[in-house]
């Protein structure tokens, strides 16, 4: 595995690649089991998986949520290591915003809807993000979670929207054994709230209505910021103490 904290030195190296298929999997670290189911699928489909460690400041709206976010290079790089990753980037945030963030992508209406509404700018700093990694690894396949459901669909739209190249593959949502879609933030839940989590997504299957599941989840003592069902899908974000959970399912 090849590590590059350089993206000039990424780039040479990808102008070598010519055989087979790229796949790449954009994370912010602190992996666990889903990050790792999609690797699995990148390098089930390609010749070369390239996964990138990257948190994008441009996408908190809370600098303290920022800098609260958990990170652990050296197990991260373990676990990519012994899942076959053929190269890791990890630039630092001036190599990937050497326009200051003057450059940005914006959609002007699902981005401003559920964690939009929530999380001033989020989607700009989400897209832009996703932008600036895809035209650097240039892959053929880009993998994400279907756990953060509305950021797989304004990714997809962006890819049409700017006729960019790149398939886009949905990976379906990894969970602990009673149901908390696994996420980085979760270590950040202390035992009790952890045992609480498991409501979130025991609530959105078990509801008969979206209104029904935001009432039950307040019940419990979760500050939800929504519950909402759109097309045959309901998703929820909710917050236990500090630690902002997100999750959805299909209806
Ligand atoms: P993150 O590091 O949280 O930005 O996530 C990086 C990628 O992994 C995104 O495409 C996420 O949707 C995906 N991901 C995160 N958690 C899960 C999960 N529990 N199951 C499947 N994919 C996930």
């Amino acid at each position: 595995m090849i590590i590059f904290t350089s993206l000039s030195q990424w780039q040479n190296f990808r102008k070598t690649l010519s055989d087979g298929p790229v796949g790449f999997v954009p994370t912010m670290g602190a992996l666990h089991h889903g990050h790792l189911s999609l690797v699995k699928a990148s390098r089930e489909d390609n010749a070369f998986t390239v996964v990138s460690v990257f948190v994008n400041p441009k996408q908190f709206d809370d600098g303290g949520d920022f800098e609260a976010y958990p990170s652990d290079h050296k197990a991260d790089l373990e676990r990519l290591e012994s899942a076959g990753v053929d190269a890791v980037l990890m630039p630092d945030t001036a190599q990937i915003y050497t326009d200051d963030y003057r450059f940005k992508v914006t959609e002007s209406e699902f981005s401003q809807r559920l964690c939009g509404a929530h999380r001033q700018g989020h989607f700009d700093g989400v897209l832009t993000v996703v932008m600036r990694l895809l035209n650097l690894v240039r892959p053929n396949n880009a993998y994400f979670g279907e756990k953060d459901y509305q950021q797989l669909q304004l990714i997809r739209d962006m890819v049409a929207a700017f006729f960019m190249q790149v398939n886009i593959v949905a990976c379906a949502t990894v969970r602990e054994a009673d149901g908390l879609a696994m996420s980085s933030r979760n270590q950040h839940l202390d035992e009790k709230d952890r045992a609480k989590a498991a409501y979130l997504h025991a609530a959105l299957k078990q509801s008969r209505t979206a209104d029904e599941a935001r009432q039950a989840l307040t019940g419990q003592g979760f500050d939800v910021d929504y519950v909402e069902d759109i097309k045959n899908r309901r998703l929820v974000a909710a917050r236990l103490g500090t630690t902002r959970l997100i999750d959805n399912v299909e209806i």
